[in-house]
């Protein structure tokens, strides 16, 4: 597939024109003009673009990518090592923030509800970046926080009484312990993120709204791989997505 086709294709479907984000959303570093292998992952770390150029791969797609706000612009250490990697081999790099959170089919949060039988019935906090659903039957913390931890392999950190029940259900993957209040005003029984920061637990307390941290990485894995899929379907590329271990 055409580099510059992929891009546009990406850019209409992930709809980058809404957002106003903290770092550019699309083809961040040129490679190659024709792309057969894309390989998919959370972030475009060395160890990630390693393993990304020893399959072969043409291009790369990521949710954090590179050229944050604030970031320092020099190209030197741990920044070279990475854009030599990709300039040296000729490898694109896409990168998809708030647009691969929020998309409603391939988004972080589409896809996390998803893999967690959650159907969303509503949307709250700044550019409704968070979901809420409703469910028919309510179940306890417990129940819930052992099937995220099935769900993501992983064990998370759980506030709240194990027994409680809930019906309202709010999430939003990555850093966004900072939309809990948001959560607690939309009226959830729980909240569940990736990160979580000191204040939470007096917050939870407080409100009797449970939280549910279960990884940054683990709960964005799913957005970037589900575009993957779609690409290696709808056209002639062959997809890899590659999970490079991160407990955070
Ligand atoms: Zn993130």
């Amino acid at each position: 597939m055409d580099r510059i086709e992929l891009e546009l294709y990406l850019n209409n479907v992930l709809e980058t024109a809404r957002f106003k984000d903290y770092c550019p959303n699309g083809l961040q570093v040129e490679g190659r003009r024709k792309i057969e292998k894309i390989a998919t992952g959370v972030t475009a770390s060395l160890a990630f673009l390693e393993a990304a150029q020893e399959w072969g791969a043409d291009a790369v797609l990521v949710h954090h990518g590179y050229f944050w706000r604030n970031e320092a612009p020099q190209i030197t250490g741990r920044k070279y090592q990475r854009l030599k990697l990709l300039l040296a081999n000729d490898i694109s790099l896409f990168a998809y923030h708030l647009p691969l959170d929020d998309h409603p089919l391939y988004g972080n949060n589409a896809q996390l509800g998803a893999k967690l039988g959650l159907i969303a019935d509503s949307r709250f906090g700044d550019n409704n970046i968070g979901w809420l659903s409703t469910s028919p039957m309510p179940m306890s913390l417990n129940h819930f926080s052992a099937q995220v931890e099935q769900t993501l392999g992983r064990t998370p950190l759980v506030l709240g009484d194990p027994d409680q029940e809930l019906r309202r259900i709010a999430w939003c993957t990555g850093a966004a312990q900072g939309y809990f209040d948001a959560a607690i005003e939309a009226g959830a029984d729980v909240y569940l993120t990736g990160e979580i920061s000191e204040q939470i637990m007096h917050i939870s307390a407080e409100s009797g709204v449970a939280f549910i941290a279960a990884g940054h990485h683990a709960t964005e894995r799913y957005g970037v791989q589900s575009l993957g899929t779609h690409l290696s379907e709808t056209f002639n590329l062959e997809h890899l997505f590659i999970d490079i271990h991160n407990p955070v």
